[in-house]
């Protein structure tokens, strides 16, 4: 899960920056407005924390310039937290009204927000059908918890990310890029020979589930059950 921070006050950058990798996020920081807006059109965020009072574009014009553009691009589907000082309520009302998700006000609690972040991308991501199935493999998104038959599977942190990518992606290619973009942050960096190792890692402890990692030669990995159930 990738989450991009738009917060110009350092400090609480900062702080959520480190609360949130904790927590087995990969997290980007960004303070100026308009970078924020061109690195959420990417497309690889899962969730956006913005604040309101941002350099050179502020966080309401993104919120609508995101909201407002064509169906079918990632600005309509983000989810998107915003930060807001305690005495904004009309701000607030009118973030929400403009596409927010849910708001926070400052100052607030790291566990407070990392909760929130938590059910926002549950939310947009799965709706209401967790955790995610595959063959005999689920995953729980909210615990990180991955099992096969009630087993619980013991995987890195690496590996749970790689999981999750794929798994929310089923059935469809997943490029090393993506897989890359959400292992790592943009001050660290992962080879392609590292991403087999995890892919062959991961591969051969989901094995016994029925779930398979195909690779498709120059494209990428999709992850299938091996065989497909018939619809009754
Ligand atoms: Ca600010």
């Amino acid at each position: 899960m990738r989450v991009l921070i738009v917060e110009d006050d350092l400090i609480i950058a900062d702080g959520l920056v480190r609360a949130l990798t904790q927590a087995q996020y990969a997290v980007d920081h960004v303070a100026d407005g308009k970078v924020a807006l061109r690195a959420i059109q990417e497309g690889v965020y899962d969730l956006v924390i913005l604040d309101l009072g941002l350099p050179a574009m502020d966080g309401m014009d993104i919120l609508s310039q995101l909201r407002q553009t064509h169906h079918h691009t990632h600005g309509q589907s983000v989810a998107i937290l915003i930060l807001t000082a305690r005495d904004e309520l009309h701000t607030r009302i009118k973030a929400l009204d403009v596409g927010a998700d849910d708001f926070m006000t400052k100052p607030f609690h790291l566990e407070e927000l990392e909760a929130r972040a938590r059910a926002l991308i549950r939310r947009s991501k799965l709706g209401k059908n967790l955790p995610l199935q595959c063959a005999n493999l689920s995953l729980d998104i909210a615990s990180k918890l991955a099992s096969i038959h009630d087993q619980m599977l013991h995987l890195s942190a690496r590996e749970l990310h790689l999981l999750e990518t794929l798994m929310m992606r089923m059935g469809k290619i997943v490029t090393k890029e993506q897989i890359m973009e959400s292992l790592c942050n943009w001050d660290s960096t992962l080879g392609d020979n590292a991403i087999e190792v995890y892919v062959h890692r991961l591969r051969k402890k989901i094995d016994p589930s029925g779930a398979k990692i195909r690779t498709i030669r120059g494209l990428g990995y999709l992850l299938e059950a091996a065989q497909a159930h018939p619809v009754a």
